[in-house]
């Protein structure tokens, strides 16, 4: 009942004119392919100077792909330089913004507490927040990378109402399959995405935790996106390095 999602994470790649470009060629690909957009969504999230031009394209020619944003402002407005808030955001038309990705929380001051901030600011713009979690290499040597990334996401839930909760999207993106071509296996990615579901399950209801999209990203590729889809709590990709390339993302998004 969860329609899956395949969202591109660009990254700082692509500068407006290069997005464009991809985003005619992607939406012409699965046009081709006849793609249907009821059965899997595609997303891209590219970098915030590229999101108004894909905008006016997708208005334009009435493209079914969403797009979003890869990280937002706490605050609403105000003197805060080199800022983008959340209302500013959903007035590009995004549908999404990734929060929390392991790349802005190791290169920015992201820690659970601003992360939350971002997921109320999402929320409160009427968006979906993608809330990015999972262990670093470190702790799945120690073996508590269930607990680790759970921890992660119940950091977060625990301070949200059940509505809001039910509009999260998880991607759960161990930090060590992350661009290193080391990708998960389809039973620990399903083992940690049924145990967030767990979580919700525990803190909210069923009912939310069957709502929410869990994600797992990390090195996905048309080659392993089968397997990894096959898994009962694994609702999609969160795609980094794949993404970059139209022919492979249109072909993830086939195989989805
Ligand atoms: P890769 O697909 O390049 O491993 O990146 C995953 C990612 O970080 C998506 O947010």
């Amino acid at each position: 009942s969860r329609i899956p999602l395949v969202a591109g994470n660009w990254k700082m790649n692509f500068d407006h004119r290069e997005a464009t470009y991809f985003v005619q060629k992607l939406a012409w690909l699965l046009r081709d392919a006849r793609f249907d957009y009821h059965a899997c969504e595609v997303a891209l999230m590219p970098s915030f100077t590229s999101l108004r031009s894909v905008q006016v394209l997708v208005e334009a020619d009435r493209l079914k792909i969403r797009y979003g944003a890869q990280a937002v402002s706490v605050t609403t407005q105000g003197a805060f330089t080199g800022d983008v808030s959340a209302d500013m955001l959903a007035a590009l038309g995004c549908t999404y913004v990734i929060v929390g990705h392991s790349e802005r929380r190791k290169y920015h001051p992201e820690d659970d507490a601003n992360i939350v901030d971002q997921v109320r600011a999402v929320l409160a713009a009427g968006m979906k927040p993608i809330l990015c979690v999972g262990e670093s290499f470190e702790e799945r040597r120690q073996g508590i990378e269930l607990d680790f990334a759970v921890g992660q996401v119940h950091d977060v839930t625990r301070d949200l109402s059940s509505d809001q909760a039910a509009e999260l999207v998880i991607a759960y993106e161990p930090v060590w399959a992350i661009g290193t071509g080391m990708v998960a296996t389809p039973q620990s990615a399903q083992e940690a995405a049924q145990a967030i579901r767990a979580d919700l399950a525990a803190t909210f209801d069923e009912d939310v935790a069957e709502r929410v999209r869990i994600l797992y990203g990390g090195s996905v590729t048309s080659k392993n996106a089968v397997e990894l889809i096959g898994e009962p709590d694994v609702d999609g990709f969160l795609i980094g390095g794949a993404a970059l390339d139209p022919d492979e993302l249109s072909l993830i998004a086939r195989l989805t």
